[in-house]
């Protein structure tokens, strides 16, 4: 029983065995009968002169031959290619005659069929006994020796006992019979190509295929056949000769004469190609004749990888479908609820512009702003349709808000994002025209299902003339009905407040009193009396500072807190004062002198507070009545 061997060794010992043979072989010629060894004992032989003479004189040389034994013989681009190509062209240098190649049909080739074509010589003829002995045939010499194989499945396993059905590609009627002497009990399967002997034999129609080593090795370099076994045959070669068809009985082939001269020839040249020549035509040719993967046969390579990849490309196809059919109707949605959402912007538009109060809407990525109309009418100026990005800064230019409620502005907005709460502010809004108006501004966080802000709406009420009656009321609260400086009240209060946030310490409290101010009233009027205190109030104001608390105390008393001055400083402040309330004032030619008299609490302490500052204050201006009027007095603490 012999086991399926490994293909690529086979391949290497069938190449060995190969180059071994062509050298080596022994063969018997027609001639002599006898089994001769082209090499070692066959000297090179020379033509004769009549040789000669018939190569000068005979022509082209037709041969025939079997296209179907790739890489021994085959037609490439309409020409006789391969191994046998190599050896004919080397026997055409050497001998001096010119072939030409005539491709021979599929199948089985009679005798009748060569005679009839009239060609000279059939290359590849088997040189066995039985061609040797057909009349009408001339061998020559072999001039390729190889090994026979058995090609079988990849699974097949041999046994030399077992009766096989054998695949015989070949046109040679005396082959089969050589094979049926080889093999009796198997059946023999002709068929016209090797490929169809192959496809048999893969298919398991027929169990063995017998191939010439190197057709076989060259057929089963394809893809398909990977894997089927080859299985060596011992005592069998495939040994190829020419032969020349001769004209027995005149219907066709030549003449005795000329197939005696031209196979004498032959195997003179065969005798006369030099061993490197010969060795170097089989070794090029095997390695050139290698085969070539066509397109199918990488198809049938990767074919689980493409039928893999083609699996994932369906299914890729497949999920691009559903992805392209979810998005369309992603899109279908989407243009829906934009068209639903476009209706109801245009109602609540509507809605709030038909509203007496001023609405707005900005969402917070800025792409949606809505607004009443009615603010355009009253500020000039529109709510943008969309915003960059909406922030507290983004928000207080686009409602013009007064540079010195920003800051309120900003604050009432703490809470709003955080919190999502409510919020409200007074502040100011300004119109295009530059006049800022009053108004209660409030706002709110629009939240989405998950409970973030999405946009904020805002109410804007117009609140600027209660505003400003409400600032003046405050205002007359605070202040001197006659003067406009603040009054008692109010400067307690605040130089208080001062205190406690700074302490006393560097400050002066200034008390002045008119000196003989009843006379103003008594000898000017009542009506000047008044100017006279509003003059006075003027005068105060110049001399001491906006930040100064200026205010009148009652009848004609006024009190200033000075907040930070240098006590040097103070003494130069009150005398300046002395020279300024010091005046004349006349009526209907009367002439009223009036002066002040000035006390002052000047504080270094930080515990002083406003009861001792007052009183300090008070006692000093007392003692400048009593030193005499018209003068200050500064006590330090
Ligand atoms: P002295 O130097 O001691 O201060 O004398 P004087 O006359 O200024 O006396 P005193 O300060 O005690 O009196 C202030 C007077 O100022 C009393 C009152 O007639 C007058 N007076 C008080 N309030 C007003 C006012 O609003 N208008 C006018 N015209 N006179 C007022
Ligand atoms: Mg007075």
């Amino acid at each position: 029983m012999q086991r399926p061997l490994n293909k690529r060794l086979i391949g290497l010992v069938i190449m060995l065995i190969m180059v071994i043979n062509v050298f080596g072989f022994s063969v018997s010629s027609k001639a002599d009968g006898e089994v001769q060894s082209r090499l070692g004992n066959e000297e090179p032989q020379e033509y004769t002169d009549e040789e000669k003479a018939f190569i000068e004189s005979y022509g082209t040389v037709r041969i025939a031959y079997s296209a179907d034994f790739r890489p021994v013989a085959y037609e490439e681009d309409g020409e006789l290619s391969g191994i046998s190509r190599e050896i004919f062209n080397e026997i055409e240098r050497v001998s001096g005659l010119d072939f030409e190649y005539i491709p021979l049909p599929e199948g089985t080739i009679k005798y009748d069929y060569l005679q009839e074509k009239d060609y000279d010589l059939i290359a590849g003829v088997e040189y066995n006994e039985e061609n040797l002995n057909v009349d009408g045939l001339y061998l020559s010499t072999p001039y390729l020796t190889s090994k026979r194989v058995l090609v079988c499945s990849e699974d097949f396993v041999y046994d030399a006992d077992t009766s096989y059905s054998m695949a015989i590609p070949t046109g040679s009627v005396t082959l089969k019979k050589v094979v049926q002497e080889e093999y009796p009990d198997y059946e023999l399967v002709d068929y016209d190509t090797v490929a169809e002997g192959l496809q048999a034999v893969h298919k398991e129609k027929q169990d063995l295929l017998l191939l010439n080593q190197y057709v076989a090795e060259y057929w089963l370099a394809k893809p398909i056949y990977h894997g089927m076994t080859v299985i060596p045959v011992e005592g069998m070669e495939d040994i190829l000769c020419f032969s020349a068809v001769i004209d027995i009985d005149g219907d066709g082939g030549i003449a005795v004469s000329d197939a005696e001269m031209i196979i004498n020839i032959i195997n003179k040249s065969l005798t006369m190609i030099s061993d490197d020549d010969m060795e170097g035509i089989i070794i090029k040719s095997t390695m050139d004749e290698h085969y070539d993967y066509s397109w199918l046969d990488f198809i049938y390579m990767f074919r689980y990888t493409i039928v893999i990849v083609a699996v994932l490309v369906i299914a890729l196809l497949i999920t691009f479908l559903v992805m392209g059919n979810l998005k369309k109707k992603h899109l279908e949605i989407r243009a829906r609820e934009e068209k639903i959402s476009s209706i109801q912007q245009k109602k609540y538009k509507m809605i709030i512009d038909n509203s007496s109060e001023l609405i707005y809407e900005i969402s917070l990525d800025g792409e949606t702003c809505i607004a009443s109309e009615g603010i355009k009418e009253k500020f000039g100026w529109e709510i943008p349709k969309v915003v960059d990005i909406l922030s507290i800064n983004s928000l207080c230019e686009i409602l013009h808000v007064h540079p010195d409620d920003q800051e309120q502005f900003y604050s009432s907005t703490e809470g709003l994002v955080a919190n999502k709460e409510v919020k409200e502010v007074i502040i100011r809004l300004g119109r295009v025209d530059g006049v800022y108006l009053w108004c209660n501004v409030i706002y709110m966080p629009v939240l989405d299902d998950d409970k973030n802000m999405v946009s904020i709406v805002g109410k804007i009420l117009d609140v600027d003339a209660t505003m400003k009656e409400k600032k003046l009321l405050e205002l007359q609260s605070r202040t001197d009905g006659l003067t406009g400086l603040l009054n008692k009240t109010t400067f307690e209060e605040e130089t208080r407040a001062y205190i406690e946030d700074n302490t006393a310490v560097s400050s002066a409290f200034i008390f002045i009193d008119m000196d003989f101010f009843k006379s103003v009233n008594d000898m000017l009027g009542h009506v000047m009396g008044d100017q006279v205190i509003k003059d006075t109030a003027i005068k105060l104001q110049v001399i001491f500072a906006n930040c100064d608390l200026v205010s009148r105390f009652g009848g004609d008393e006024y009190c200033i807190f000075v907040k930070d001055i240098p006590s040097e400083t103070l003494a130069d402040k009150l005398n300046f004062a002395i020279d300024k309330l010091s005046d004349i004032y006349t009526n209907n030619g009367v002439r009223v002198k009036l002066t002040a008299s000035i006390g002052a609490a000047y504080c270094s302490s930080p515990s002083v507070g406003y009861d001792q500052l007052l009183k300090t204050a008070d006692e000093a201006v007392y003692r400048a009545k009593n030193n005499g009027r018209n003068q200050y007095i500064i006590t330090y603490l």
